[in-house]
């Protein structure tokens, strides 16, 4: 490989390709503190389609060969390898029961739980922290008793 097509190619592509990334990201405003972690991955991917992106900008600017646009994917590839659980947290199972879930939850939910296990999921976290304030309640009586004692 000696030209620069591939270069001049996704050169030309402008900052459409980050454009398709960032966009979805706007949608995970909706979702807020569940989808925090899924959040961060699609804008480390970002991240990595816009070093692409400039590295074959770069190549056809200086007139360069698609060589080093393969060396700035080859360490793209491996950065993202390495923080690979926080670039691609998605699971296409749930993580509960195996079923398969839905596009939203692969690509938005941080628990990869489907519809079923995350209403156990809600109903569990009440029932603890109803349990939590039962206990609570509980406490201000035996402080008294306590008091009581040591009047004794
Ligand atoms: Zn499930």
């Amino acid at each position: 490989m000696n030209g620069n097509a591939i270069s001049i190619w996704i050169a030309e592509l402008g900052i459409w390709p980050l454009v398709v990334v960032l966009v979805p990201n706007l949608m995970f405003r909706k979702y807020g503190q569940s989808a925090g972690k899924k959040r961060m991955a699609s804008l480390l991917q970002a991240i990595a389609v816009f070093v692409i992106t400039t590295a074959a900008a770069f190549v056809v600017e200086r007139e360069l060969t698609d060589i080093y646009l393969f060396g700035a994917v080859a360490v793209v590839a491996v950065v993202l390898f390495l923080y690979r659980g926080k670039v691609f947290p998605y699971r296409l199972t749930c993580a509960e029961c195996e079923t398969k879930l839905d596009f939203r939850t692969i690509y938005f939910m941080d628990d990869n739980l489907c519809v079923d296990c995350r209403r156990k999921k809600d109903v569990a976290e009440e029932e603890e922290s109803a349990s939590v304030e039962e206990i609570e309640s509980q406490d201000g009586p035996e402080d008294i008793s306590e008091e009581e004692k040591d009047d004794k």
